[in-house]
């Protein structure tokens, strides 16, 4: 590994942490140590990257915010690629803009916003980037990026750049094509909106904040919405009938304020956060027969 990182110095990638906790680059605060964690300054060096990774057999992961990410307490011994670089943003034409995958997605809203544009309000209080978006079909208030992105700019397996559209993402509730194709990369997304008031758009996304704050413990750190809402009913309410709220596992707890939310009281492991989530599934499936989806990945686990 330590021959394959001169190699990355060399080649002059990008920028290349090595040895750094990832607690610093997920929202949850939990993970063991990345050997490196890479910025590719553009799509030729991320593509020389890749192409490094596969001869030299070296694992890879892309990381966007980390916010609907759990590693394991393990070190992480391949290369971590962060998008950074990719954070372009421009209009294209009055109602459409164009952002790399790298950028805040909770900036972008702002941007729209700015701009009196509507369709991203939903996103205002989402951290994630907006390649970790578009993976996860980040969503909320009955809408989702699959209401908004037209095409996505993607990098495939073979180190071809092609466009894809709306409908070849294949987005559904919190999925996309993305998913199912894990080796995929999004460098850039595309996004229409429509002409808005942007005093009553400013209204509804502070309206949301005062919501999130006092619904979700933001507070503390977590991932979100643990599991997805199964057909006609919600996750959070199921956990929180079953008298699951303030259950704890070592330094984890199902929030007091939000049964859907595990969030970590200070010195949490990852292993007591996935213990308590698979602790809280097995629950639901025990008593109410409901399989609930787990919404996070988990990443360097067995
Ligand atoms: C307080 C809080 C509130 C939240 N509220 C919501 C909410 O309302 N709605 C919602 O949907 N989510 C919510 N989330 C979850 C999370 O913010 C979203 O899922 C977000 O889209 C994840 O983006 P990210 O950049 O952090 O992704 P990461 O966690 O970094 O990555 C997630 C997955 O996407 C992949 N990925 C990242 N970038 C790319 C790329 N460029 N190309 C290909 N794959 C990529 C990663 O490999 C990983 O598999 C919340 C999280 C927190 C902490």
């Amino acid at each position: 590994m330590n021959e394959f990182i001169d190699l990355i110095k060399e080649r002059e990638i990008g920028k290349c942490l090595e040895n750094v906790s990832l607690k610093n680059f997920t929202s949850y605060k939990v993970g063991g140590k990345a050997r490196c964690i890479v910025y590719p300054k553009d799509t030729k060096k991320l593509i020389e990257l890749l192409r490094l990774c596969k001869n030299r057999n070296v694992k890879y992961k892309v990381l966007g915010n980390g916010s609907n990410t759990l590693f394991s307490d393990k070190d992480y011994d391949g290369i971590i690629i962060k998008l950074d670089e990719f954070n372009k943003i421009s209009m294209i034409n009055d109602t459409t803009i164009k952002v790399g995958a790298g950028y805040s997605l909770m900036k972008l809203a702002l941007f729209a916003t700015k701009k009196s544009l509507s369709g991203l309000e939903f996103a205002c209080g989402i951290p994630g980037t907006v390649g970790g978006a578009v993976y996860m079909n980040a969503g909320a208030y009955k809408s989702d990026m699959g209401y908004i992105v037209k095409k996505v700019k993607v990098l495939t397996p073979n180190y071809t750049v092609i466009n894809m559209t709306n409908a070849e993402l294949n987005f559904h509730y919190r999925s996309s094509f993305f998913q199912t194709h894990p080796n995929y990369i999004c460098l850039e997304a595309t996004i229409g909106l429509k002409k808005g008031n942007r005093e009553e758009m400013m209204a509804i996304n502070q309206d949301r904040k005062e919501r999130r704050q006092s619904t979700q413990p933001l507070e503390y750190p977590s991932a979100g919405s643990v599991f997805r809402n199964p057909d006609g009913n919600f996750a959070g309410k199921m956990i929180e009938d079953l008298g699951l709220k303030g259950l704890t596992k070592g330094g984890a707890q199902v929030s007091e304020k939000h049964a859907n939310f595990v969030i970590n009281l200070g010195n949490a492991s990852a292993n007591d956060i996935k213990e308590l989530i698979m602790f809280v599934h097995d629950t639901v499936l025990e008593k109410y027969d409901v399989d609930l989806k787990i919404e996070q990945e988990f990443v360097n686990w067995d």
